[in-house]
């Protein structure tokens, strides 16, 4: 900080060198890591793109029917690699 403090809040950093939290570590223009707090789950600060992405499942806006969140493609998967397996055992046993 340079010159005096204006006001109390600007004489103690919350987020000061011994903070123990996650720190962003995007690089800067001056080489060097952002170190900024994280946002809470993220490893970058909100500068650095902490908030990016989009939300998932009904929360998207794109949400239509579910049939293409990742339970259903998992559960989708899961069920065919089930029929195939029952297939195959078919096969072995010469049902077909
Ligand atoms: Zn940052």
């Amino acid at each position: 900080m340079i010159g005096d403090p204006q006001t109390p809040s600007q004489t103690k950093w919350h987020f000061g060198i011994d903070w123990p939290g996650k720190r962003c570590g995007a690089k800067t223009r001056q080489g060097t890591a952002c170190l900024k707090p994280a946002l809470s789950g993220r490893k970058r600060c909100q500068l650095h793109g902490g908030r990016a992405g989009a939300p998932t499942g009904m929360r998207n806006g794109n949400y239509k029917h579910g049939r293409n969140t990742k339970e259903a493609i998992t559960t989708r998967r899961a069920a065919i690699a089930r029929i195939r397996a029952l297939v195959a055992l078919g096969k072995a046993a010469g049902l077909y």
